[in-house]
């Protein structure tokens, strides 16, 4: 049956689910696992790893090289993947390039355009020269892997770094982002769902105001591949960035997305084996994407275990996925506003703003760390910290909060559990 046919997740469900993670039987003292710091990392299927060992038992070999039976079979299957994750974001095979994580797709980028600032590439680079007068736009709710690189980018282009501020609830401001993005505007970065609020960025008006001045944008996907149907081309973005760990793939592996005509156009970031087409003792030529940005021995197995977790996620259904995870987040939003001394950071229960099952809080009086640890000795698993995300912290009035997480192996009682847990902090704090 088409996952679309599939009645939507439930407890039931939810429950059969949770019987392909293994881990999730974890006990933490006397008390059982419910990990909702999905957000950080997900938990992975059995059929991931077994998928990984299937490829080191029977196909094993260096991809792109070597005539023999299995290295055929290992480009074949490393091809595979790549063809499935493309499939899963709605990417072109050639417009995914393989990473080790987000933050190396987004550093990729960014040293691409470096490069091509500093004069690699021919006249097909000239689009991605940066200088002087030029403006990289960000937001202010961004992760610092999509920060940090346009920083830096700014930095050692001499181009201007700006970004587009939040509403009083911490949402994107689109008025002010209409004034921010102008005629200088090169690249504009944002993210597509918040790390910290959980809260969905409609990436329609972004992609709309990028495009009526030329600039390229850069959409971080890191929590919406994992959370929502993503179709990249359909979003018409430039770039986009995602991480195998947080969709139930193995760590180690994420991917860059680019239109493979932008792709074939811009200087490569790393230089080495596998990416050229010739090479004298005076210069090389390379290749064109997707080859032309993996230098060097690839993630071969991570990729056939990323493909794995995908498919597994494609059978459940990610319209059901999405569905799931806004249940168990409203029972977690509405549940923790109604606890004394607990306030959500970000849009309210009642905002209508569309969220995953992320929430943060923080419970007053009681320092992110102390409510994390509290809640570990109730065997709950959440996040605490800035969670890379200073400038957003400092925005919302914290330097820290707490953060539940929850993915589709989560259930109520998963969430009932954190919302007890939570409703003894302060007295165990006194
Ligand atoms: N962007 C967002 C929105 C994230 O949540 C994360 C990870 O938390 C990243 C980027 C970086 O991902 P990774 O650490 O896998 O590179």
């Amino acid at each position: 049956m088409a996952a679309s046919d599939l009645p939507p997740l439930d407890d039931t469900e939810a429950a059969r689910l949770r019987a392909d993670f293994p881990i999730l039987e974890t006990r933490i003292g006397d008390a059982q696992l419910v990990y909702l710091d999905s957000g950080a990392t997900s938990q992975k299927p059995e059929c991931v790893w077994e998928a990984e060992q299937h490829f080191y038992e029977t196909a094993n070999a260096a991809v792109h090289r070597g005539a023999h039976t299995l290295a055929v079979e290992a480009t074949d299957r490393f091809e595979d993947a790549r063809a499935a994750v493309a499939g899963f974001v709605g990417a072109g095979e050639r417009d995914i390039v393989w990473t080790a994580n987000a933050t190396e797709a987004l550093n990729l980028i960014a040293y691409s355009f470096l490069n091509a600032s500093l004069g690699a590439g021919g006249p097909e680079a000239q689009p991605f020269r940066l200088g002087p007068g030029d403006e990289i736009v960000a937001t202010g709710m961004e992760h610092h892997a999509n920060l940090i690189p346009w920083q830096e980018l700014a930095a050692r282009t001499g181009a201007t770094f700006r970004w587009i501020p939040l509403t009083p609830d911490a949402r994107l401001d689109l008025e002010a982002a209409a004034t921010i993005v102008n005629a200088k505007t090169r690249i504009l970065a944002f993210t597509h769902v918040s790390n910290v609020l959980g809260t969905v960025n409609d990436p329609a008006p972004l992609v709309a105001l990028a495009q009526s001045v030329g600039a390229f944008t850069v959409l971080d996907a890191c929590q919406s591949a994992p959370h929502l149907p993503l179709n990249l081309r359909g979003l018409d973005v430039d770039f986009a960035a995602f991480s195998g760990h947080k969709m139930l793939g193995p760590t180690g592996i994420g991917a860059l997305y680019g239109r493979a005509e932008l792709l074939d156009a811009m200087p490569p970031f790393l230089y080495g084996g596998s990416m050229i087409t010739t090479v004298s003792m005076e210069k090389a030529e390379y290749l064109p994407a997707p080859p032309r940005f993996e230098a060097g021995t690839q993630k071969i197995a991570q990729a056939v275990g990323l493909a794995a977790a995908v498919g597994y996620l494609s059978e459940v259904g990610m319209d059901r996925v999405q569905a799931w995870e806004e249940t168990l987040g409203e029972r977690m939003l509405t549940g923790l506003a109604s606890i004394p001394g607990v306030r959500i950071l970000g849009p309210a229960a009642d905002s209508g703003v569309r969220r995953t099952g992320t929430v943060p809080f923080e419970v007053q009086g009681v320092h992110p760390h102390d409510v994390g640890q509290f809640l570990d000795s109730r065997g709950v698993a959440v996040r605490v910290g800035h969670h890379c995300a200073e400038p957003l912290h400092r925005f919302l009035g914290v330097t820290a909060s707490t953060r539940a997480s929850a993915y589709l192996y989560n259930t109520t009682s998963d969430v009932d559990a954190l919302l007890q847990a939570v409703a003894d902090v302060r007295g165990f704090f006194g």
